[in-house]
């Protein structure tokens, strides 16, 4: 993707947005309520037209919406829930008919672990479980690249790990991912690489464990000297704090490393960008 742009009305919602996914990769788009990230991904999907850039998915451009390009592709959206009185295989089972190359029945319901309600009608699960279905129902037409919008959102801890179980499996499969979510803990357990946006511009992009450059996660020794919090950001802490005792003849107090966390790094590249891309 080359400098997508996406205009509604008079404003930018997203502009000079370039990244690369590759195939087998998971990729996080990150960024605050409003950023751009919906716009991104359904750009992507097909299901938005963008108003400029380069856009392609599996050697398609997606806004032209041909038949191979939708049956290569997964999305998952949030529409078992409605589908009521119908039981989990019969809904499967009616995805399944619509793909020319569908995958087994079975193992999509295994594979989002609803084996044991493959015959309940989906009114009756759980919210967690009904979104399950959602997934087997982006997995069932065997796709390429699965699209997964604020996958977790709503779920309760236990719930949302049972969830990431399910997508590490669809990554030892190879499968290509395109994520977006709000927690900085599913960004850093699933993804791969990432991208930051902020008021629709890319403002980082790499591997997770190095967004936001390497310099941001510099660890830093803390330690409480005279009564007071001291920090030192240092690459060699183990060095530095054999210095440190030597200084203060005596192990320092309240010694702490702290490598900053994905969550405190995004926040500092969102605290920095925000507002900044208005002013032009
Ligand atoms: P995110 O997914 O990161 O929360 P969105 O892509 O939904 O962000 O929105 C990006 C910006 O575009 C926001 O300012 C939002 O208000 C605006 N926007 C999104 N969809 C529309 C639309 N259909 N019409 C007008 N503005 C929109």
């Amino acid at each position: 993707m080359e400098n997508l742009r996406k205009t509604y009305g008079k404003s930018d919602a997203v502009s000079e947005v370039s990244f690369d996914v590759q195939q087998g990769e998971t990729f996080v788009l990150l960024g605050p309520n409003g950023a751009g990230k919906s716009t991104t991904i359904e750009i992507l999907e097909g299901l938005r037209v963008r108003t400029s850039g380069d856009v392609r998915v599996l050697g398609h451009d997606p806004q032209q919406l041909s038949r191979d390009f939708k049956s290569r592709i997964g999305i998952v959206q949030q529409s078992a829930g409605d589908l009521g009185r119908l039981s989990v295989r019969d809904i499967v089972t009616h995805f399944a008919s619509l793909y020319p190359n569908p995958r087994s029945i079975d193992e999509v319901i295994a594979a989002v672990g609803l084996e044991g309600k493959a015959s309940e009608p989906v009114k009756k699960l759980s919210g967690g479980q009904a979104h399950r279905v959602d997934v087997a129902l982006g997995l069932i037409g065997n796709p390429e690249v699965l699209f997964l919008d604020e996958p977790t959102t709503g779920f309760d801890p236990e719930v949302r790990r049972a969830f990431w179980e399910v997508i590490r499996g669809l990554q030892n499969e190879g499968m290509t991912i395109m994520l977006t979510t709000h927690y900085l803990d599913e960004a850093e357990e699933l993804g791969h690489r990432g991208g930051v946006i902020v008021d629709g511009k890319l403002v980082a992009l790499g591997n997770i464990e190095e967004l936001g450059g390497k310099e941001s996660r510099t660890p830093v020794v803390t330690w409480t000297e005279n009564g007071e919090e001291q920090n030192h950001k240092t690459t060699s802490p183990a060095w530095f704090i054999g210095e440190l005792s030597q200084r203060l003849q005596a192990e320092p107090q309240n010694l702490q490393i702290r490598v900053p966390s994905l969550e405190t790094v995004y926040l500092e590249l969102v605290n920095q960008h925000r507002g900044a891309n208005h002013a032009d």
